[in-house]
């Protein structure tokens, strides 16, 4: 995510980093180069001008020269405003109606369809709420045919009526349907343009003002950058809309969208879509977003993302197993299919602190596990509970199984051998031991 942004906030931010103390010469240059890095990330240039203005009046102000750690003030003073122009505090969306009524806005091939599965779901397994999907793409039957998809894969209900032009009056069914069968929740998707036209901005209108909902969401792909900032303005002329959805923040983003689009239309960020799957959906917070884009990582996402993964009684019983030896491959492809529940690598590892600048040429994708996961597949279930008995003949077996060579499982069952030793020690208050272990 804005690696190439991170690359060069970071190159220049290092200039004053290192040094003990900083001359107004330096600092100025150092702005310049953070001007041409949001430039270049298709900031708008009115927003970074002003961005560079405010930072050197915070820094003056702060008397950055003469402070001990300039460098670090200074990128504290970037980061402060880098999340200021983000949108400040996180905000939540409206759910006080009952149903809740949620718009979605934007144009075609935004994420719209998509997001709005996402939405359904975050709120069905992280909100409780009882969700229901309405169709409201009259033009083009896939885009019906698409949601119900969606709607099946998560298990929410999608009202449509394919016999009905009038998205109005299908939105307003909807609802009524939402009504009487207990769902808390309506979202609406409707019909897109490629581009921003007036019969579109009219349809939109005239069910906006019909169904007056809660919550009305604008959704832009965050690749255009700054054209989403320019459809961005266009429709909230017309709907006034409550918040931004940003997608595809998983592709290679430059990251102006993001930056900019808060302070054109001062409306918050919402949420952000970082993937095709329904579970790639984050909430939005600008002060997380601004320590990615400084290459500071963000560790909080990352320990969320671990604790929703993280069931107690089945860590207890891991725990139980390691202590008695009986940690086998089951239990470590348990582990591996976690870790995957996270969210893609690239994304993990751009949380770390550091990692993501260290790894930015790295190719690391979701199919990392692929090899290790098919020679644990082709194993048998006893092999699994007791790899010791993985003798040659077998190994051949397995490797012809998965696909892989005799020298692949041979690395895995030496890798898992010395993971479980590992493992055991540090159960058995055995810190002291691995210290040794590792000093020898
Ligand atoms: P709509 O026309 O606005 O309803 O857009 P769709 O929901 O059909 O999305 C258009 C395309 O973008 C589809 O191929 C989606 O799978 C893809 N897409 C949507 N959101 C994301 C995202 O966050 N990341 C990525 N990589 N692709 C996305």
């Amino acid at each position: 995510m804005f690696n190439n942004l991170s690359d060069k906030l970071d190159k220049a931010l290092h200039v004053l980093k290192g040094h003990g103390s900083i001359t107004e010469v330096n600092v100025a240059e150092t702005l310049k180069e953070v001007r041409r890095a949001l430039l270049d990330a298709d900031v708008n240039f009115k927003i970074a001008k002003d961005f560079t203005t405010t930072v050197k009046e915070k820094a003056l102000g702060q008397n950055v020269l003469t402070t001990l750690q300039p460098g670090q003030l200074m990128v504290k003073i970037v980061k402060d405003e880098l999340t200021e122009l983000m949108g400040g505090d996180a905000e939540g969306i409206n759910l006080s109606g009952n149903p809740s009524v949620i718009l979605m806005s934007g144009l075609q091939g935004s994420g719209k369809t998509t997001f709005s599965g996402k939405l359904a779901n975050y709120l069905k397994t992280k909100k409780s709420k009882k969700p229901l999907l309405v169709a409201c793409d009259v033009y083009r039957p896939a885009a019906i045919d698409q949601l119900h998809v969606v709607g099946s894969q998560i298990g929410v209900e999608v009202f449509s009526d394919r016999g009905n032009s009038d998205p109005v009056a299908i939105s307003k069914a909807g609802i009524a349907h939402a009504k009487a069968n207990g769902y808390n929740v309506v979202i609406i998707d409707t019909a897109g343009r490629l581009a921003v036209d007036e019969a579109m901005m009219t349809e939109i209108s005239n069910i906006h003002k019909a169904i007056q909902p809660q919550e009305t969401l604008f959704v832009v792909d965050s690749m255009t950058g700054q054209d989403a900032v320019n459809t961005a303005k266009a429709f909230n002329d017309v709907l006034n809309f409550d918040g931004v959805i940003l997608t595809k923040l998983d592709g290679d983003t430059r990251g102006g969208a993001a930056i900019s689009i808060k302070s054109v239309v001062n409306k918050p960020i919402k949420f952000i879509g970082t993937g095709e799957k329904m579970e790639a959906i984050d909430v939005f917070y600008p002060s997380r977003m601004a320590d990615r884009i400084l290459g500071m990582g963000d560790v909080v996402s990352l320990v969320e993302r671990a604790q929703e993964q993280f069931d107690e009684e089945e860590a207890r019983k891991l725990q139980k197993k390691i202590a008695k030896n009986q940690f086998g491959f089951d239990d470590f492809l348990k582990q591996i299919q976690q870790i995957k529940k996270m969210g893609n690598m690239k994304d993990l590892m751009g949380m770390i602190p550091g990692a993501g600048k260290m790894l930015k040429d790295v190719d690391i994708d979701d199919d990392a596990f692929k090899g290790i996961e098919a020679i644990i597949h082709s194993m048998t279930p006893k092999e699994r509970s007791n790899p010791n008995i993985i003798n040659a003949s077998r190994k051949t077996r397995i490797g012809k199984g998965s696909g892989t060579s005799v020298q692949q499982v041979n690395q895995l069952l030496k890798q898992f051998d010395q993971m479980s030793k590992m493992m055991k020690m540090m159960q058995g208050g055995g810190g002291k031991k691995m210290m040794q272990m590792m000093k020898g």
